[in-house]
């Protein structure tokens, strides 16, 4: 089913063909319609489905036929969790309104940076904002815009609206809008406050589902490679000079490990930078842009990367430390192979992290097999010492945290007789 048969205007089937898109995905094939027709939609669908298109498409379609009107009035209100994700998505609903006559406004606005330029930018209105909840509330208190006539809400990664704590920020803002709407609802899990929240908000909702990433993706090849804590950053050096890699994205715990590793990559004369929520915006920016546009070789990430960001042809994502969560694996390793290109996600195992990776695993009825690559093979691990090896800091490993038992066995081992 092409494009084409959506019933799409002139010019967005333009924006659509500017984008060489070769079919929609099966998010936008099972969304399109529906939306379209101005259902309520409730969309279980990972980042790198294609699901900005499959709401994009419909919040411009039915704005192009309102009247413009002076102020703009904002129609459609899309809210995101973070400010990466903003940007990312108020850049696809403009490229794909770029044909669009009149054109619509779009606004991006989230926080960690000044207010007022953003306050500047709303005067005269804005037809569609894409926005993170605090800072959509702060203008909102700073009279800069109202949300009295808003006909569409999308909800975009709605369970990591409520992960990030904005609960409160999104209840606050339902309340605000008028009650005669369309609701678009994208999550990628539904955990019960996702359930009620879209229980509350959808009125008739059309569902549907797109198969999650790691069991319908065999495009992203999946390994474990068995290292040793110590030796993870010699053996991340040794695989992207052995194999070429031209840009990876490496997860670590912690902000601090982001900066040592890269620290030691840039060493090693790799180009690699840190990039964690402790960063300034701009730093952040400017670290995205210079990996997207290939100035940069490595990124060294906490988790903050781990949703919404859009790296076209990522060829390489690398679990230095494991996710703690089997979900945050889908989202680490969503971030290569994306939209039916290939990508490989290597995760690095040790002795003190195999019984978490196994969970991740059973979790997604995945089997890794265990590699090991020559010249770091790990060292065998002598079971009479206990848990150990896990420098990872995640803290999820479950059986494997020393329990009170062994801490005051190592207590003991350690007081001088
Ligand atoms: P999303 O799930 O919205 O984050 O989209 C992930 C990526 O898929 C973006 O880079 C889109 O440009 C791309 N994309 C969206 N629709 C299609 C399509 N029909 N075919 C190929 N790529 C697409």
């Amino acid at each position: 089913m092409p494009f084409s048969s959506f019933g799409l205007s002139p010019a967005l089937l333009r924006s659509v063909a500017d984008k060489a898109y070769p079919a929609p995905t099966p998010v936008q094939l099972a969304a399109l319609p529906a939306a379209l027709q101005g259902r309520d939609l409730l969309a279980s669908a990972q980042t790198g489905s294609g699901k900005t298109v499959a709401f994009a498409l419909p919040l411009l379609q039915r704005l192009e036929h309102i009247a413009p009107s002076q102020p703009r009035l904002l129609r459609a209100l899309v809210l995101v969790p973070t400010r990466e994700l903003a940007a990312q998505v108020g850049e696809e609903i403009r490229g794909l309104g770029a044909h669009l006559s009149p054109p619509l406004k779009v606004s991006i606005v989230f926080g960690g940076v000044s207010i007022n330029p953003q306050m500047m930018r709303l005067r005269g209105g804005t037809d569609i904002m894409v926005a993170t909840p605090g800072r959509l509330i702060d203008l909102i208190a700073h009279n800069a815009l109202t949300l009295a006539d808003v006909a569409m809400l999308v909800l975009d990664e709605a369970d990591r609206l409520f992960d990030l704590g904005f609960a409160e920020e999104l209840s606050r803002i339902l309340e605000l809008l008028p009650a005669q709407r369309q609701n678009l609802f994208f999550s990628a899990t539904f955990p019960p406050a996702v359930q009620t929240l879209a229980r509350t908000l959808l009125r008739d909702p059309v569902r549907v589902t797109v198969e999650s990433e790691p069991q319908g993706a065999p495009h992203i090849a999946q390994r474990a490679i068995e290292v040793d804590a110590a030796r993870r950053t010699q053996l991340l050096l040794h695989l992207i000079k052995q194999n070429h890699w031209s840009r990876v994205l490496v997860f670590v715990a912690t902000k601090h490990a982001t900066e040592m590793v890269a620290d030691k990559l840039r060493k090693g004369r790799i180009n690699a930078e840190p990039f964690h929520g402790n960063l300034s915006q701009g730093k952040r920016t400017q670290v995205l842009a210079d990996f997207k546009a290939s100035r940069l070789k490595v990124v060294i990430a906490t988790d903050v990367a781990a949703r919404g960001l859009d790296i076209a042809q990522l060829p390489v994502v690398v679990n230095y430390d494991l996710p703690r969560s089997a979900l945050d694996y889908t989202h680490r390793i969503g971030r290569t192979g994306r939209a039916g290109e290939r990508g490989v996600a290597v995760s690095f195992v040790n002795a003190g992290t195999e019984a978490h990776l196994r969970l991740i695993e059973k979790n997604h009825g995945l089997s890794l097999p265990r590699e090991q690559v020559e010249g770091f093979e790990p060292t065998p691990v002598d079971p009479a010492a206990g848990p150990g090896g896990d420098t990872s800091g995640n803290g999820g490993v479950k059986g494997r945290r020393p329990s009170k038992k062994d801490k005051l066995r190592a207590a003991a081992a350690q007081t001088p007789r």
